[in-house]
């Protein structure tokens, strides 16, 4: 430990020899472009080997594969389990990635001309061209559609006394519709279930929204004197988490193991999340692809599945629905998985 630190210490000292001026102008530009790029990877470097200098802390698992986390679970050490979860839990049932281009739900949007994607998810788009939101709404509904075998897998883990929390970037609520306690749920972007005036902040019913919107009119605040637009609590870009994200936070410190499925890690803060558990903790993925190993921007960490120093990280890469099903039959509770599965969507279940 202490010789490391001395390496460290003697690093800068390398670098100590300053410029001399003879750089003409245009040199000393392309160095500052160099410089830009041997910044950022100084700055991984030496935190990878801030890393290094810890010692990695105990492998929990008994092996480091969905075995490994299927035997933690049925051990008495795991009592509470936190899965983080985004729109791939949300796909098998038919609703789309909606921010991401070339879905179905986008060419609906088309017709309204939006100047990129997102947009629709911005406010000051949202003031000049309410329409293109409130059409999503209405087709995002809470609802309209049924939660598919990874909701279900949220409800089981509940059942068995297991699930702390559910975090979500999804604003389907679907976990609700399967029949998930409401606080087990942090819609970490919002939800519909309650709107505000976006002028005077006033609260308007879930009800009075339903109604504006499935019947194609733009919801105006009905305080009097007001009439600013009215917006479901659906995080826009730029706009503060509920502060309910803040607050059950918390709950990572408490954590004994971390399930992250169907997100791509990309949207911060809710990535930075993944971090927030206790050095011990085991984490599983199950994603379609590898997301979040490395660094997650300046502050993450990530997982690391692949490194000589892994010991808690387990990738399962399947779609989540098949990966919740191969962990359950190595539960053994595959049946009441699929068996709750099928009565809530009454016998369609595929
Ligand atoms: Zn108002």
């Amino acid at each position: 430990m202490a010789e490391k630190q001395e390496d460290n210490l003697q690093q800068p000292d390398n670098n100590d020899d300053n410029d001399t001026d003879n750089n003409k102008d245009d040199n000393d530009n392309n160095k500052d472009d160099n410089d830009d790029e041997l910044g950022i990877s100084d700055v991984m470097d030496l935190l990878r080997r801030m890393g290094m200098d810890q010692e990695t802390p105990p492998q929990v698992l008994s092996e480091l594969s969905l075995k490994g986390v299927a035997e933690f679970i049925a051990s008495d050490k795991c009592q509470n389990i936190i899965v983080m979860t985004g729109a791939g839990i949300s796909t098998a049932a038919g609703i789309p990635d909606f921010r991401s281009p070339g879905t179905g739900l986008y060419s609906q949007l088309e017709k309204y001309n939006l100047p990129h994607p997102q947009a629709i998810f911005e406010l000051d788009y949202y003031k000049e061209n309410p329409e293109p939101f409130c059409m999503l709404a209405k087709e995002m509904w809470p609802g309209n559609y049924n939660p598919t075998i990874s909701h279900h897998f949220l409800c089981l883990l509940e059942k068995k006394g297991l699930l702390l929390r559910s975090f979500t970037q999804n604003i389907d609520g679907l976990e609700l519709v399967g029949g998930l306690p409401e606080e087990k749920l942090v819609a970490a972007h919002g939800s519909f279930h309650t709107s505000h005036c976006i002028d005077c902040q006033q609260l308007h019913q879930l009800e009075w929204i339903k109604e504006k919107i499935f019947a194609g009119e733009v919801p105006r605040c009905t305080k009097e004197g007001c009439g600013a637009l009215v917006k479901p609590d659906i995080v826009f870009f730029g706009e503060a988490l509920p502060e309910r994200f803040f607050k059950a936070m918390e709950d990572f410190k408490k954590a004994d193991l971390l399930i992250v499925m169907g997100t791509s890690l990309k949207v911060q803060p809710f990535n930075l999340l993944v971090d927030q558990v206790a050095k011990t903790v085991p984490r599983l993925l199950i994603n379609r692809e590898k997301v979040g190993d490395g660094m997650l921007g300046m502050f993450g960490h990530g997982f690391d599945f692949d490194s000589e120093r892994k010991y808690r990280d387990v990738a399962h890469l399947d779609d989540c629905d098949s990966g919740c099903v191969a962990l359950c039959e190595m539960l053994g509770w595959k049946d009441e998985l699929l068996q709750m599965s099928k009565s809530h969507n009454g016998g369609t279940a595929s």
